[in-house]
């Protein structure tokens, strides 16, 4: 249901999220693997472990630790993107791990490792929550017991008008975005960042907006786990 007609530079509706396809299991070698498509964006994600680490200062006695490393492909972007970590990703890189951490149940795997990494193949707005949802897939993929699937989504704000799931275009010349990780089955926020102008009474409807778009994506994650499991 749309919230009014007006629309978008691509036609949607204030409330309509780009098309968006999850494959999960597309990786041979990684224990967990997904694949996204949200609008232009396109993610693979690999999960490995629980595993022994060989960098043993990283490990926890009582618990297992999660690592996520984010990265964007050079020709993933118009402008090619300079090889390698910069200050970008090392964030997107450690709020991902913050967003995902509360879902799983690594106080099962003491003196071990769970390492996410996620290829950002194409960009085209909004990579980090793609980056988490699809990361989700990949965990629940490699049998990493979760409370639930972490589920991310961005609201914001587009030439006056609180808008969901910003495009790169959007996302450039728009005046807020909010992105959102969401644990469904608690109702639990384990990411919000706010970058931009937004008055309280937009922020509270960009974050109810943010997370319907969490509630609609996490039946596409579901999907994409079902159907790898009933091959
Ligand atoms: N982007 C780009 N070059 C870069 C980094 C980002 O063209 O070096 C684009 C890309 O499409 C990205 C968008 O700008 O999705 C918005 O980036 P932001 O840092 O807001 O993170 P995101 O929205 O991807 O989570």
């Amino acid at each position: 249901m749309s919230i009014n007609n007006k629309k978008r530079d691509d036609n949607r509706s204030f409330d309509e999220l780009r098309p968006i396809k999850i494959e999960a299991g597309v990786l041979e070698r990684a224990d967990g693997s997904a694949y996204l498509e949200v609008g232009g964006n396109k993610i693979l994600v690999a999960v490995y472990g629980p595993r022994e680490s060989y960098i043993r200062r990283l490990l926890k006695p009582n618990t297992g630790v999660l690592r996520c490393k984010y990265n964007m492909a050079p020709f993933s972007v118009d402008d090619r993107k300079r090889p390698g970590t910069d200050r970008r990703s090392t964030e997107i890189s450690k709020i991902t791990a913050e967003a995902l951490r509360p879902a799983l149940l690594l106080e099962n795997y003491p003196r071990s490792m769970v390492d996410v990494f996620i290829e950002v193949i194409e960009a085209e707005g909004g990579t980090r929550c793609a980056g988490i949802t699809a990361a989700s897939v990949a965990l629940a993929d490699a049998g990493i017991p979760m409370k639930d699937l972490v589920v991310a989504c961005a609201a914001g704000k587009v030439n006056d008008e609180v808008v969901l799931d910003l495009s790169e275009s959007e996302d450039k010349e728009g005046q807020a975005d909010v992105p959102v990780a969401y644990m469904p089955s608690t109702g639990e926020i384990t990411l919000l960042q706010s970058d931009g102008n937004l008055d309280r009474e937009e922020f509270s409807k960009a974050l109810d907006l943010a997370i319907e778009g969490c509630k609609t994506i996490s039946e596409i994650q579901k999907e994409a786990l079902i159907s790898k499991y009933n091959e």
